[in-house]
């Protein structure tokens, strides 16, 4: 038997690098196994790549388009290479950090592909580590739709993040907040875009006013939109793909699908160390401290649970680790599980869609308030955004907080907390907000619900 820990975490993304500090923190002698990039996914793959060529595209339209605010620039163009290279060391510098971190905090990294032995301790190649608690945390991983493979001209998201050209005309399958980021960076950057979406709506888990707005945004931008029908007869040629969507054909440079991932458990040894999956059969069971059915065994972040985001990860990490050391926690409220999704516009929320409170039996009543009804609105160019509050008719609750907006994903931190401390529309309507800020709509949308928003 190699080196002895209290706490040993497979997996060093958002949830793994997060729970190891947490670790550590409480006096634990911890370790990581990675076998790959410190930081995981989120930053090297996912997250952080998206993000950064997402600010690129930002500025190149907000420069592109800004003589109406005074600013004329000449010649603007992409340049890929530059944007591709400052993807990479935005995630480099980032991986570094994490890195710097686990030193700070004396964690050891045990670099190599970790499994879980029968006794529920961990093995990295012929090495096998006690543990007193295991946390898994290998994320997931891309799949593809049935009778297509990812490779060539068929993308997965990193795939389409790290591009080695601007393509001219690109298809993405999928509308969640993957797949919708990469269709509103592509059009900004000029590209052709195809964004296919089998379900009735794009953004299928927003509240249906909001996704209205961001379809009408979107189509506004130039990307043709197709829901209701899924992409078949995927020809993959050399230098293009071609394929149908209901009634359509197309024929693009690349083929992105965005559609879904499946937990990362191969070669874990869950079965013979008694892991049990869910009910879906898909992600591991766990209850509200991230505890498997093996008393020693944690799960996190991607592989647990229904919802698949970073912020989500790190919290069960600390979750996790905090209950494994015996120190007081408290189970992580999924309901409150913030979304956010970096197109343009901006998407947001948390807590229940309209529909589903009202499936759920509530007596709703809604505040709805235009950013654009607000100063900030105007100076920001917030035009087309809007705050929704869906209100427990009875008490007054927050059930759910939606928001489009061009900084929808830092304005909801703020209903979050609303939610999270359990106050109603009535305080939120009494909470001065700072002037002009777009965080404005907030309290107009919350007067809203008693029909006395003031920019209305
Ligand atoms: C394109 C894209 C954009 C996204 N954008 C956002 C966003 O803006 N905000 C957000 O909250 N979420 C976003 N997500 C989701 C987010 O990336 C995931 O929810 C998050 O990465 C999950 O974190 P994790 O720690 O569970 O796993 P991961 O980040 O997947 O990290 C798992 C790590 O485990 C390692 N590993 C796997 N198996 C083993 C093994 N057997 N031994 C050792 N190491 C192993 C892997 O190498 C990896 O480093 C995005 C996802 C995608 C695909």
């Amino acid at each position: 038997m190699a080196d002895s820990y209290d706490t040993i975490v497979i997996g060093g993304g958002p949830g793994g690098y997060v729970a190891a500090i947490r670790a550590a923190q409480l006096g634990k002698k911890v370790a990581v196994v990675e076998s790959d990039k410190a930081g995981g996914r989120c930053l090297n793959y996912a997250c952080i790549p998206a993000k950064t060529l997402l600010r690129t595209a930002e500025i190149y339209t907000e420069a592109k388009d800004g003589s109406e605010i005074g600013i004329v620039a000449g010649d603007i163009s992409i340049d890929w290479d530059a944007l591709q290279t400052r993807r990479a060391s935005v995630s480099e510098s980032l991986s570094n950090g994490v890195k710097f971190l686990w030193d700070k905090n004396k964690i050891p990294v045990i670099e190599g592909v970790g499994s879980l032995t029968p006794e529920g301790n961990v093995k990295v190649g012929e090495e096998v580590y006690e543990a007193g608690a295991v946390i898994l945390a290998t994320g997931s991983v891309a799949l593809p739709i049935p009778g297509v493979e990812f490779g060539g001209r068929v993308l997965d998201t990193w795939g389409a993040w790290s591009l080695p050209e601007m393509p001219k005309k690109i298809a993405v399958v999928g509308a969640g907040a993957s797949g919708s980021e990469i269709a509103s960076a592509y059009s900004r950057f000029g590209t052709e875009v195809v964004l296919i979406e089998m379900l009735d709506q794009i953004l299928p888990a927003e509240d249906n006013d909001i996704a209205k707005i961001v379809e009408r945004s979107f189509k506004k931008q130039g990307i043709e939109i197709s829901t209701g029908a899924p992409v078949d007869n995927v020809e993959v040629g050399e230098s293009s793909v071609k394929f149908t969507y209901g009634d359509k054909s197309a024929e693009v440079d690349y083929l992105c699908v965005a559609g879904g991932r499946t937990a990362d458990i191969e070669g874990l040894g869950l079965k013979e160390a008694g892991v049990e999956m869910d009910e879906s059969g898909r992600k591991i069971k766990v209850d509200g401290y991230q505890l498997t059915s093996n008393p020693k065994v944690y799960a996190i972040g991607d592989l647990v649970n229904k919802k698949a985001l970073a912020h989500k990860a790190s919290e069960e990490g600390v979750v996790a680790v905090e209950k494994a050391a015996g120190v007081e926690t408290h189970p992580v409220d999924q309901e409150l599980m913030v979304g956010a999704t970096f197109t343009h516009p901006q998407v947001a929320s948390v807590g229940l869609t309209e529909a589903a409170a009202k499936e759920a039996g509530h007596e709703v009543k809604v505040g709805k308030q235009k950013i654009s009804g607000e100063g900030a609105g105007t100076v920001y160019d917030d035009k087309e955004g809007i705050v929704k509050l869906v209100i427990d008719a009875k008490y007054g609750e927050v059930l759910g907080a939606h928001i489009v907006g061009n900084r929808a994903c830092d304005m909801i931190a703020e209903l979050v907390a609303t939610m999270a401390l359990e106050g109603g529309y009535q305080e939120l309507s009494r909470i001065v907000h700072p002037h002009p800020t777009v965080s404005e709509t907030v309290l107009d949308a919350a007067r809203a619900v008693d029909g006395w928003a003031i920019h209305a």
